[in-house]
């Protein structure tokens, strides 16, 4: 087969020139060829191997293109790497490798296409394309790989085992793939990828969890959690997901199964954003359900403060997966902490205090706020499911009333604590902080507007109550 036409980009007639120049064969292999033949759209990322020195084939390269970018050269890896345009190109030289059981660091020697295309995760991963000026576009597959893109199969080159313990990462890159691409893993390698699961720890947090946003961006990334928890992979990478699993029944009482609840949010969510931290806090927005589960005889099932609870687990767990524990991290806490508020207000219908309550706590997180607890709603009853909806509607309009009449999302006082002390001739004392209070209070509740007028004349009653004189008073 040839496949010239994935090649017209100009880039790949200067990798073939340069690599006749040094008498080499290079291919373009992996992702770009299988995104290419699954019309994924242009690929920006390029593979290139080389059978001989891929460092000097991208510094060839270099040389050969108008503008002589610079190469990154990774010398541990091999590899090099320069950017075109807006293509990033990677060369490597052909490799044969063999791994060590406790390690991911590989014995490297020189190979040749095969060997490389060997130690390749998965068949659709293997595909290579000539660039070799004779056979330009020929396709070199030898793992039938086309047949499995056909199919929407992941398969491994190898046997399973040895491709998985080689190096455990790909487990998680099949079940990604898997999800992204709506593909079926093999049998054999869902079994071996079950088998193996525990080797995963030896893979570094980071990368494990480029792999999980990749699931999680995915269109529907409850194929990939689902994946995940069947093959154990789950339990040793995000066990506060797994503790969700399963309905408990006293009594005759039941709870709804926590953990599918919780694929159908983030599946639900995903069809309205892409917002890779909206998505996270869907994931995590129950996590804090499995340590507050109690049952009582009078009221059932409860999961009181889960809210706060999991909030405080959302910290934790993004540390122990060096995730970053920045303002990313503090919004999913936010979101877990008030993923619930809303839900209380579409189930009767909301006071103009309750929302202005909300949206003075959710600030500019409010329209996120609200698709999570609209994501939320995965009730199986059609009369609930309109009903809710149609409040959370009803909660929306209310929002965008609130905020036109009262401002209050990012609050700022009507009344300084300056002013305060400057019309009562305070010293710095808690009585500002409590007249402070009763305004912010009183506009929250709706008993005064949001405005200067009388935000002051409260404050002049409030003071008077605190048994504070005015400064005019005191003269
Ligand atoms: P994407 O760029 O969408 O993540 P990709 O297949 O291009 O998909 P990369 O991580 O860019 O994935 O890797 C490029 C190629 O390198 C893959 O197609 C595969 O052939 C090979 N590869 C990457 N990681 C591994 C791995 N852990 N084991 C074996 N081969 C790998
Ligand atoms: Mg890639």
């Amino acid at each position: 087969m040839n496949y010239k036409e994935a090649l017209i980009h100009p880039i790949f007639k200067v990798i073939s020139k340069s690599a006749q120049e040094l008498h080499l064969d290079a291919f373009v292999i992996g992702g770009f060829v299988r995104d290419f033949l699954l019309s994924r759209g242009d690929a920006k990322d390029i593979d290139v191997v080389a059978i001989g020195d891929g460092i000097q084939l991208a510094k060839q390269v270099a040389k050969n293109l108008p503008n002589n970018p610079n190469v990154q050269v990774f010398k541990t890896y091999g590899t090099a790497m320069l950017k075109h345009k807006d293509i990033e190109i990677e060369f490597v030289g052909a490799r044969k490798e063999s791994y060590t059981e406790n390690s991911r660091n590989p014995a490297v020697e020189n190979g040749t296409l095969e060997d490389d295309q060997n130690r390749r995760d998965f068949t659709i991963n293997a595909l290579a394309l000539n660039l070799n000026v004779v056979n330009f576009g020929e396709l070199l597959d030898p793992f039938d790989g086309v047949k499995d893109l056909k199919e929407k199969i992941i398969r491994t080159p190898l046997n399973p085992d040895i491709t998985y313990s080689d190096d455990p990462l790909r487990m998680l890159r099949a079940i990604r793939f898997a999800t992204q691409l709506n593909f079926v893993i093999e049998e054999h390698s869902l079994n071996s990828i079950t088998k193996n699961s525990n080797r995963i720890r030896i893979i570094s947090k980071e990368r494990i969890i480029t792999e999980i946003n990749k699931i999680l961006e995915s269109d529907v990334p409850s194929i990939g959690f689902i994946l995940l928890e069947k093959t154990g992979l789950l339990e040793h990478i995000l066990p506060e997901i797994t503790a969700l699993k399963g309905i408990d029944e006293v009594e005759g009482q039941r709870h709804k199964d926590n953990f599918f609840h919780t694929l159908e949010v983030v599946d639900n969510i995903s069809k309205h954003t892409e917002n890779l931290w909206l998505r996270w806090a869907a994931l995590l927005h129950d996590i804090g359900k499995a340590p507050t589960k109690r049952f009582s005889k009078k009221v059932g099932w409860t999961f009181h403060g889960h809210e706060f609870e999991g909030s405080k687990m959302v910290y934790r767990l993004f540390k122990r997966l060096k995730m970053p524990l920045n303002d990313k991290m503090k919004y999913v806490q936010k979101m877990v902490l008030l993923s619930s508020r809303p839900i209380v207000l579409a189930q009767d219908l909301a006071t103009d205090s309750a929302v202005r309550r909300l949206v003075f706590d959710a600030g500019d997180h409010i329209e996120d706020l609200m698709t999570l607890c609209e994501a939320d709603i995965t009730t199986k009853n059609p009369r609930k499911f309109n009903k809710y909806h149609n409040n959370f509607k009803i909660v929306r309009d209310k929002i965008v009333q609130v905020e036109e009449r009262d401002k209050v999302r990012n609050f700022q006082p009507p009344i300084t604590g300056e002013e305060i002390i400057k019309t009562f001739n305070l010293k710095p004392s808690r009585e500002i902080g409590i007249i402070k209070e009763f305004i912010k209070e009183a506009i929250l509740d709706g008993k005064i507007p949001n405005e200067y007028e009388a935000a002051q004349k409260l404050m002049l009653e409030k003071g008077k109550k605190l048994g504070l004189k005015t400064s005019s008073e005191d003269d």
